[in-house]
């Protein structure tokens, strides 16, 4: 059951986005993260889906990153470590 980090409590909508708007149309936010962030070429880019939860009681939004990307997050990570 999603919970709101701030007031614990379990009416929120989890799936919410971010999004930008321009002249033309919406786009939802994501984030990036990089392999080698100091490289000036071949950083190793890699971009991420994000989601907003939304408390009904308090509104606090909260940015997570999706599940079927956690396992780029955690091949990125390993990749620093070395
Ligand atoms: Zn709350």
């Amino acid at each position: 059951m999603d919970k709101c980090a701030k007031c614990d409590s379990e009416n929120v909508i989890p799936d919410g986005e971010l999004l930008d708007r321009d002249e033309t149309a919406e786009h939802a936010l994501g984030a990036a993260i990089y392999k080698d962030p100091d490289a000036l070429v071949f950083a190793g880019k890699k971009r991420l889906a994000v989601a907003a939860r939304i408390c009904a009681d308090c509104g606090h939004l909260e940015l997570y990153v999706r599940d079927h990307d956690l396992d780029t997050v955690r091949e990125v990570l390993e990749q620093r470590r070395r």
